[in-house]
């Protein structure tokens, strides 16, 4: 089968989602002014790429209600490229009125927008209340605006790998899904699995057969959650056919509004850790990712599921 592995890339591209997957699933609103400081602090460590917050209603998540004043008061280094999560329209509406109002000087406020959906239509509906063909006509519109304004477009699709209401869903129809998203000007498609339901084996076979349908100029990302604790294994299996895009979050914060307890996405320090010891390289300073860790832990107040902030990076020698 053309799913055999292969030697991993030599380096890989990590989207840290914290600030915006991580806390927008708190039960309690961070303070602006925390999240400022925990996003400028993740620019620094070697991370290139950052969800910073999403514009979504905020009477529904008000935990990002203050988008605008985040993205106006972040200061990250021009290399770091910025995304905001895009519901609708109207999210997309309020994000460009940001980022008209932010000096072109400074960088802009944000150069990527990030849209999703889910591959199944009970999550689709419990998650954003439409059909899989309501959202994808929505989501066409909002990717052709987005892309007339010169910015990068990813489209995640929740739930590829399975359903916590339908269980099964066949990669045929998220493959169906990515090439429409693809076709409405999406660079990068991220598949999701939201829940923690995926293995292995699923992986590489699903990623083996997206890579040649969904073509080269699509980069192709996974977003893995450790709900199960099978997040790092399918990271490897998806490295293992070619796979060179993740999605993480510090702390392993994070998790999807529906059903409850759907929690934690990979941890980035985990990841980072890993790929690491690999060989394979990421850019990021782990013991400076680690610090930013720590400090949303206390933030939280509360311990957080991360491996490595427990344990500590790996040393081969004393002293
Ligand atoms: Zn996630």
């Amino acid at each position: 089968m053309s799913g055999d592995a292969q030697e991993p890339p030599h380096a890989v591209r990590v989207r840290e989602v914290g600030p915006r997957d991580g806390f927008q699933n708190e039960p309690e609103v961070i303070a602006t002014e925390r999240k400022v400081e925990l996003i400028d602090a993740l620019a620094r460590t070697g991370l290139r790429r950052l969800e910073a917050t999403s514009f979504v209603r905020p009477d529904v998540i008000p935990q990002l209600a203050d988008a605008a004043e985040v993205l106006a008061r972040i200061d990250v280094p021009a290399e770091v490229s910025i995304s905001v999560l895009i519901p609708n329209e109207r999210g997309l509406d309020a994000a460009l009125a940001v980022l008209a109002d932010v000096p072109a000087a400074r960088g802009g406020a944000f150069d990527e927008v990030n849209v999703f959906l889910s591959a199944s239509e009970t999550h689709n509906r419990k998650n954003i209340n439409r059909s899989i063909a309501e959202s994808l006509k929505g989501l066409e519109s909002v990717l052709a605006r987005a892309r007339a304004e010169g910015l990068r477009c990813e489209a995640v699709i929740s739930t590829s790998f399975g359903c916590p209401y339908e269980g099964y869903v066949p990669a045929r129809a998220v493959l169906d899904i990515a090439a429409r998203l693809r076709d409405a000007g999406a660079q990068e498609i991220g598949f999701g699995d939201t829940t923690g339901m995926a293995n292995p084996r699923q992986v590489q076979e699903f990623f083996a057969s997206a890579a040649p349908e969904l073509g080269g100029e699509v980069e192709l990302t996974a977003h893995f959650h450790n709900t199960r604790g099978q997040g790092l294994a399918n990271v490897l299996a998806a490295l293992q056919v070619g796979v060179s895009s993740f999605e993480s979050s510090f702390g392993e914060l994070g998790g999807c509004p529906v059903p409850p307890g759907a929690t934690g996405n990979i941890a980035t320090e985990d990841l980072v850790s890993m790929l690491q010891e690999m060989g394979i390289e990421t850019g990021v300073d782990l013991s400076a990712l680690l610090a930013c860790a720590r400090r949303v832990q206390e933030i939280l107040g509360r311990p957080l599921g991360s491996h490595t902030l427990v344990a500590g990076p790996v040393r081969w020698q004393e002293g």
